[in-house]
């Protein structure tokens, strides 16, 4: 069976992506599966770049189609903060100061000036190089405090105006119909096919 290499420790994302290419016939890994995974810097200055420099690393040194995604929030108002920095934006991956962060930020900011959007890349790559990048956003506001408790990072603070709620008071099904990353897999489930057959 092929396998594809996915560019995550987080065996939540392994599972979606399970369940979107074990029907094709892959068998999905992640780093979690490899002994002393190659440490990767990102430092592209977008998402795609940086979702790029993990897949093409990856893809190269496993002699495996690889897979990485990279998402964040960009701010209008913060000129596109935290953008490609979201997951560290307060120190160390702690989303409660992200979040606290991104509120004193915007203090004062009134809601109409408050437009933000997440943005979500996905790249796949082949050993030889060659790459698939698609890519998918969603627009909405920055509330004035959080809403809701699903989701996870920004959710709460996210306004999405056609559901008039949060991301965090939305199902996973209703989030995935719409969000960033729902909209960028959708893309890339449309294009797989064909790209693999070219790089076969
Ligand atoms: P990643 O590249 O998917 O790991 O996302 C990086 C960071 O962007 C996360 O740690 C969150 O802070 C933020 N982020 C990305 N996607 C979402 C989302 O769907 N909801 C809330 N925050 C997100």
């Amino acid at each position: 069976m092929d396998k594809i290499l996915i560019a995550t420790k987080n065996e939540g994302k392994a599972k979606e992506y399970r369940k979107l290419f074990e029907p094709k016939g892959f068998e999905i890994v992640t780093l979690n599966d490899l002994n002393d995974p190659i440490e990767i810097v990102e430092d592209g200055e977008t998402f795609a770049q940086n979702a790029a420099i993990k897949a093409t690393a990856l893809a190269e040194k496993y002699q495996v189609i690889a897979l990485a995604d990279d998402s964040g929030l960009m701010v209008d108002q913060l000129d596109g903060a935290p953008g490609i920095y979201s997951a560290r934006y307060a120190g160390d991956h702690d989303d409660e100061a992200n979040k606290q962060k991104l509120l004193a930020e915007l203090a004062g900011v009134a809601p109409d000036k408050r437009t933000a959007h997440f943005h979500c890349a996905i790249v796949v790559a082949s050993p030889a190089g060659k790459q698939l990048t698609v890519e998918g956003e969603v627009n909405g506001m920055i509330l004035e405090e959080q809403r809701g408790q699903g989701g996870f990072g920004y959710d709460p603070l996210f306004y999405y105006p056609p559901f008039e709620r949060s991301f965090a008071q939305l199902s996973m099904e209703e989030k995935n119909s719409v969000s960033h990353r729902g909209r960028a897999v959708k893309a890339l489930m449309e294009r797989f096919d064909a790209w693999l057959n070219e790089v076969r």
